[in-house]
């Protein structure tokens, strides 16, 4: 029977491209500013751990990420929302949603189509009367000319909107989603707890009944509102997972070096400072640069470039404006040593900031 389920469940090759563990890849929203999150990994020891991710506004205007969500804590919680929806009764319910909504396709496409049989008439009415006119009588053949014209134009736009109605039509569960859930087994968590069922299979079935989920990381919880194919919908909250570099915690002093040499230096450099001072990790790592601006941010250091804001230091630009001139020359009055003015550098090649 579970093979049986199996094979049926993969005959819906529809939907994205399936790589990697996160169950819910493709529906997931962002609840901070509402684009589709994209599903990222990252390797942890010898696991590979999925992140759901919003970087849509970081990508269109150079901002920060918006969202990083943990996945595995909310695919923990929406497996048990799913083995818990796929009762014989809930499968029922989603395959009467599917026939109304068939129904109601159905209708609204016999419009659409009887107004394109129209205006096909129309148009070959008007064809026939043009071909006929005699072409001497150009006022009439002129008129004639006209309305065919005009006749065209209206089945194009007639064929446009049968289109559109067609494209509009927003499948809540497809004729190979009810068969895939029909084919389930009576015990759906044996199924889904045992080693018969790939994850793409577990995709699968968790977008035969979820329409789509949205995240929200708030005071270190994670919000999820599911909403599912059949109309209905379910809020939860679950605990959001420490990252390693948050759950180990790193010597007060290694923690004072970095608060330290961040006022002059960039990542990069502090690295380099860190490991050639032997020091490790709080997991007994070498130092990267991802490693050092993550403890940054979580521990509220500010960069060089920040620190010298805080001081008073502006950048390039914006002194270039206070002294009427144009950035190009103070720039060059900086490289040439003619700048008298009090200035700094946000680490060894960084922004020039100047008091
Ligand atoms: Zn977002």
């Amino acid at each position: 029977m579970v093979q049986l389920a199996k094979n049926r469940i993969m005959k819906n090759e529809a939907g994205p491209p399936l790589q990697g563990s996160a169950l819910l890849q493709g529906i997931v929203i962002c609840g901070k500013c509402g684009s589709r999150m994209r599903t990222q990994y990252q390797r942890q020891g010898e696991k590979k751990v999925q992140y759901y991710c919003c970087h849509q506004e970081a990508q269109e205007f150079g901002g920060n990420t918006c969202q990083n969500i943990h996945g595995v804590a909310v695919d923990h919680a929406l497996s048990e929302i799913i083995i818990d929806k796929l009762t014989p009764t809930a499968i029922l319910k989603a395959i009467d949603v599917q026939r109304e909504l068939e129904h109601r396709e159905a209708s609204s496409d016999n419009y659409y189509a009887m107004r394109v049989e129209s205006a096909r008439y129309k148009a070959e009415l008007a064809r026939k009367r043009f071909t006929k006119v005699d072409p001497d009588n150009r006022l009439v053949a002129f008129e004639l000319e006209r309305l065919w014209n005009q006749s065209l134009e209206e089945l194009a736009s007639a064929e446009d909107e049968h289109r559109r109605c067609l494209l509009s039509k927003e499948r809540a569960i497809t004729k190979d989603d009810t068969e895939s859930l029909l084919a389930l087994p009576e015990d759906v968590k044996a199924l889904w707890d045992s080693e018969d069922i790939s994850i793409d299979d577990r995709k699968r079935i968790a977008r035969c009944i979820i329409k789509n989920v949205t995240l929200l990381k708030k005071d270190g919880k994670i919000n999820i509102g599911v909403c599912f194919k059949a109309g209905s919908s379910e809020e939860l909250v679950v605990d959001n997972p420490l990252r390693p570099y948050e759950r180990h915690v790193l010597p007060e002093s290694t923690l004072d070096i970095i608060r330290n040499e961040a006022i002059h230096h960039n990542a990069d450099k502090i690295v380099r400072i860190l490991n050639g001072l032997g020091l490790k990790t709080a997991t007994g790592l070498e130092f990267t640069d991802r490693i050092v601006q993550k403890t940054m941010r979580s521990h509220g250091i500010p960069t060089c470039e920040k620190w010298l804001k805080q001081q008073g230091y502006i950048t390039l630009p914006d002194k270039a404006k206070l002294l009427d001139i144009p950035w190009q020359k103070l720039y060059q009055n900086v490289i040439s040593g003619v700048y008298d003015g009090k200035y700094d550098r946000a680490g060894e090649k960084g922004k020039f900031m100047f008091l």
